[in-house]
């Protein structure tokens, strides 16, 4: 087996950790940015293509003043991947930033955990999704995966596809996955929202954005104990950082994309 596992950035911002770690103010440190990166994540299997997420319109509507880099739909054409052929989306959880383009890839099945599904589909019929990161629009996809029997639920530890395994965790959201990829070089495990940060890892602070804060500390340590216990290497999903400790893809894609395994 060779799975070949590359993060691609489409947007980005700078934050300050104040205003992104939850009560930062109790571990009595000092201020200061840190580059936030909005991604997904292209695995491939020779000629198979799974996405974890799928990024989002940024040019249409700047959700927190997300700055565009290369929409989604661009990557892909420099990434030479036409999405009809994509057959697999893992999504971490439903908000804007990470299914907002799941409409672009009508043959994938769509892998969600039966907790996200619930939690908005739930808002959405109650009319609830006022004020929240995700939209009736965002949701559509999910539904007409739903209605064309593309959508697989998880409910525990799942192994979606030969070396890829998911695991519902809540926290951020309900239904947070996370996704563990093995490969030639060692696994890797995708935080994505779980972990947006290495901070988060490094110290298990949580995010300031939660649906059940003991639940992400408790996600925290799970993603800690995973590594542990697989050999698996942490990504964290929005961390800037990450292009700085993995090298660029080759060629064209590099302008897109880094090489995590
Ligand atoms: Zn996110």
């Amino acid at each position: 087996m060779s799975l070949s596992v590359w993060s691609v950035k489409y947007g980005e911002r700078v934050v300050r950790k104040n205003d992104v770690f939850h009560d930062y103010a109790q571990y009595g440190l000092p201020d200061g940015d840190l580059d936030m990166d909005y991604n997904f994540w292209v695995v491939r299997d020779g000629e198979r293509i799974i996405l974890v997420d799928t990024g989002y319109d940024i040019p249409k509507k700047d959700w927190l003043g997300e700055i565009s880099v290369t929409p989604t739909p661009d990557a892909l054409e420099i990434l030479e991947i036409d999405p009809a052929d994509v057959s697999m989306v893992i999504t971490s959880h439903y908000h804007y930033d990470h299914i907002g383009y799941l409409g672009l890839f009508p043959n994938a099945r769509v892998v969600s955990a039966r907790r996200e599904r619930d939690y908005w589909f739930g808002k959405e019929a109650a009319g609830g999704l006022e004020g929240e990161f995700s939209t009736v629009d965002d949701l559509a996809p999910v539904h007409r995966a739903e209605e064309e029997g593309r959508l697989v639920l998880i409910d525990a530890e799942t192994e979606v596809y030969p070396g890829i395994h998911v695991y519902p965790i809540g926290g951020h959201c309900p239904g947070e996955l996370l996704t563990r990829i093995d490969t030639d070089n060692g696994g890797l495990i995708l935080t994505v929202d779980a972990a947006h940060f290495y901070e988060q890892i490094e110290h298990e602070w949580p995010f300031f954005a939660f649906t059940d804060l003991e639940e992400m500390k408790a996600g925290l340590s799970f993603i800690n104990r995973l590594a542990a216990e697989t050999g698996a290497t942490i990504v964290p999903g929005h961390d800037g950082r990450t292009r700085q400790r993995y090298p660029a893809a080759p060629g064209a894609a590099g302008r897109v994309a880094t090489v995590l395994a």
